[in-house]
């Protein structure tokens, strides 16, 4: 872990528990791989990995545009001043205030569905998501371009889909391709470039071939660029990607204290953070690294839990850890995507703050949430 025990102590002490915090150096890193690895395609953050308008003015300082998927994201790219070529509107079921937004901004819109070709503001640029209807290597949830998933079109649909969007008078640029999230095998990408080139003949030459994202922190990106590279010669096309995880995940750590420990045959490691601040574990069965900043003599297996009233409100099951005490800090790995940009104030909790570390010293970047704000919106 790149950050010093001293360096955590000392965030959570001063912004308190629980608490995101991310390295810029980290952040720096994974976006130069990005880079070097992709060479001359054009790079979209998927803003819905973290939010947090610091990392956008950072990505953004960094030539990036943003992948968005609500008027909310939109509005956070109109706030860092983007516009235009540098924004991407996704969704399976975008509203009107959605297609407004775009249309105002010059996003790129990507069409999800036939129906679109009808609901599109005049004049539209456009690129048309394909579902290869794959297997994929994720979990359920995580996996858009599988058959039974709600996105994209069939490649049947797509190159009467096309034309009619030609003839609706709209600029289209290309096709769109993300299969999932977190996805663990190579091949999986591999498949679905394949599946997508299969269109050529039948669609012709294009601008722009989008192959999104869903690149674990480990994966492969020479690898997956030189294949993306070469579908996308396959068109004539120029290469764009949305990666989200990738550029964040492995620069982000939460921060919780121990609470306590209850022991009733199963051993339980009772937590400040739960679901309402990190939602993977529990959404997705995922398993995160765990960094316990205190040392014992015996270790024992344990279920690390969070303060809801849910019974699967666990953040790990049956890990070893060196026997807590209340008050001690536990440090939950690669969290910098989906962890705090799906926190949430069920149950009233505040959601938490966040902190960055440039190398000398912490900012916070957003401050906890009060009680009062979590009833705030209410009338
Ligand atoms: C979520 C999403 C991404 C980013 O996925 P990651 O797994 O975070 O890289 C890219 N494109 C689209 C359309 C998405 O919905």
């Amino acid at each position: 872990m790149p950050l010093s025990r001293h360096a955590l102590s000392d965030a959570a002490q001063r912004f308190g528990t629980p608490l995101y915090v991310y390295d810029d150096a980290e952040l720096t890193a994974a976006r130069r791989r990005v880079q070097q690895a992709f060479g001359t395609a054009r790079v979209f953050y998927a803003m819905k990995a973290n939010p947090n308008l610091t990392l956008l003015r950072g990505f953004a300082a960094a030539g990036l545009g943003f992948e968005c998927v609500s008027l909310g994201e939109l509005a956070r790219a109109e706030a860092l001043g983007l516009s235009g070529e540098r924004l991407i509107l996704n969704g399976p079921a975008k509203s009107d205030a959605e297609y407004a937004a775009a249309a105002r901004l010059g996003a790129t819109i990507v069409v999800d569905r036939e129906e679109e070709v009808m609901l599109l503001p005049p004049g539209s640029r456009v690129l048309v998501r394909v579902n290869p209807s794959l297997t994929v290597s994720t979990h359920d949830h995580l996996a858009t371009g599988t058959a039974r998933s709600k996105f994209g079109l069939t490649p049947e649909q797509v190159p009467g889909t096309l034309n009619e969007l030609r003839d609706a008078g709209h600029e289209v640029l290309g096709l769109h391709v993300h299969i999932g999230s977190a996805i663990e095998q190579a091949e999986d990408f591999t498949a679905a470039f394949a599946r997508v080139t299969a269109l050529r003949s039948q669609v012709g030459e294009l601008g722009v071939l989008n192959v999104g994202g869903g690149w674990q922190s480990n994966a492969d990106l020479p690898g997956i660029a030189y294949e993306a590279h070469e579908a996308a010669r396959a068109f004539g096309a120029e290469l764009w990607v949305e990666p989200g995880r990738y550029l964040v995940a492995g620069a982000g750590w939460l921060l919780t204290r121990v609470v306590g420990t209850k022991r009733t045959g199963r051993n339980f490691c009772l937590v400040d953070a739960g679901m309402t601040e990190f939602l993977r574990p529990m959404l997705y069965g995922a398993a995160h690294p765990l960094y316990p900043m205190w040392d014992a003599l015996a270790t024992e297996i344990w279920d690390v839990a969070g303060p809801a009233c849910e019974s699967g409100d666990l953040l790990a099951r049956g890990v070893p850890l060196p026997t807590p005490q209340r008050g001690q800090l536990l440090v939950i790995g690669e969290v910098g995507a989906y962890g705090a940009s799906m926190s949430s104030s069920y149950l009233s909790r505040p959601r938490p703050a966040e902190a960055l570390w440039d190398g000398q010293e912490w900012h916070l970047i957003r401050r906890r949430e009060t009680p009062q704000e979590t009833w705030a919106a209410e009338v």
